[in-house]
């Protein structure tokens, strides 16, 4: 017969923890890397921001679960720095949020979907309006159950995305003003802030002003964490930075601003020989030029450690830190493992339980995002809960 396993906690997996740091997920030792996250690196980023952006209100974005970051650690620490307006994405995000704050302004971006404005009013959560039917429909709730809690509307000055067009902003202007809609934030969204001398910048800030002056006595903001950096005419009454409080650059091209918040290392599995005109991984698109040594490294893109940073023979892919030198990536990516030539480290100086590190030091996150052809969003975005999770608090 077989024997009851014992019951554990899967999420919470205790592990001895040094001073200012709190752990979650999986314990250390069972783990395949450890991810660090570094909440004091986040607030100093929004207060940097925040102090950039005044007189505006600085709120935060941490839809996506705070960029992969922890949303239920992330808005306790911003709150407690001063931030105390959030923007998630959904409901659900919106949800736990407000287990953790509840006296923040939470807006939520993608807007009021079919059937759903009772659960907005029921965890006093607010929708970014994003067409004249969700107006409607918000409109008929609002009068039917005389609800106060507030909403934002979208106008979309260029992203071809959500927001009604400023047309029907105009057009919709006085009566919003006149019935007192509850209408708490009129926002629109830059297409290309991160590249200052984007024509569309310009256009879409003259047209955003222009319905703002229709809007005047509401509060409004189309800045996001590149849009701060377009300097004062983009501030408004309100900016809402994502990417940049979790370190991301929100100037590319020039030094980074920002803080870095992520520490992510990969633990070997083992290290073996390869002999020369063999290949490593799948699809054997790696081969070896040399007889060669491989560490194998407990992390893959099921864990966002993204694919596309592979090595082939046609091109080279990301490097790690491994034995304090940068070392190649040999091969694919796999889902749980990566692959790593370590042939031109000293003999020994790599070995089973050693730590790779992936993200950190002198591996920039916007580096390894460039290298996997991609932006650090849908780097932090797809880092998974698989990692032993270090939250740096003090
Ligand atoms: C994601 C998002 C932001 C934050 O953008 P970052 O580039 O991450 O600063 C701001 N506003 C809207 C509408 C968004 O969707």
């Amino acid at each position: 017969m077989a024997r009851e396993l014992p019951s554990v906690d899967l999420k919470t997996a205790a592990a001895p923890v040094a001073e200012g740091l709190v752990a979650e997920g999986p314990a250390a030792d069972e783990a395949g890397g450890t991810l660090t996250i570094d909440l004091t690196a986040i607030t100093a980023n929004w207060r940097a921001l925040m102090r950039r952006a005044l007189p505006a209100e600085c709120a935060a974005v941490i839809k996506a679960d705070a960029y992969g970051c922890g949303i239920e650690r992330v808005a306790p620490a911003l709150e407690k720095a001063g931030c105390t307006t959030f923007f998630v994405a959904d409901l659900s995000e919106a949800r736990r949020l407000r287990h953790v704050t509840q006296s923040a302004a939470v807006y939520v971006l993608n807007g009021l979907l079919p059937g759903t404005a009772a659960s907005f009013a029921a965890i006093n959560v607010r929708p970014v309006i994003g067409s004249l039917v969700e107006l409607a429909e918000w409109d008929a709730f609002v009068s039917s159950h005389n609800w106060r809690g507030g909403a934002a509307l979208h106008v979309d000055t260029g992203m071809n995305r959500l927001g009604v067009t400023p047309n029907e902003a105009a057009a919709i202007a006085s009566r919003i003003r006149a019935e007192n809609h509850g209408i708490t934030l009129l926002m629109s969204h830059l297409v290309a802030a991160q590249v200052p001398d984007h024509p569309l910048n310009d256009k879409q800030l003259k047209l955003f002003r222009e319905i703002r002056v229709l809007y005047r006595g509401i509060a409004s903001s189309i800045a996001n964490s590149s849009g701060i950096f377009l300097g004062p005419n983009a501030h408004c009454d309100m900016v809402r930075p994502g990417a940049a409080l979790f370190g991301v650059n929100p100037t590319p091209g020039k030094n980074n601003p920002m803080r870095a918040t992520i520490d992510l290392r990969g633990k070997v599995v083992g290290v073996r020989s390869v002999q020369r005109n063999e290949s490593v991984g799948y699809d054997a698109g790696w081969i070896a030029k040399r007889p060669t040594k491989v560490a194998v490294v407990a992390v893959g893109y099921a864990d966002g450690y993204l694919r596309a940073a592979s090595a082939s023979d046609e091109k080279p892919g990301a490097q790690v830190i491994l034995a304090g030198k940068p070392c190649p990536i040999a091969g694919r990516v796999s889902m749980d493992l990566l692959t790593i030539d370590i042939t031109d480290l000293a003999d020994g100086a790599v070995k089973r339980g050693d730590e790779a590190i992936l993200i950190g030091d002198e591996i920039a996150l916007d580096d390894f995002a460039a290298h996997a052809r991609t932006i650090a969003y849908e780097v932090l975005t797809s880092l998974g809960r698989r990692y032993h999770r270090l939250y740096r608090v003090s």
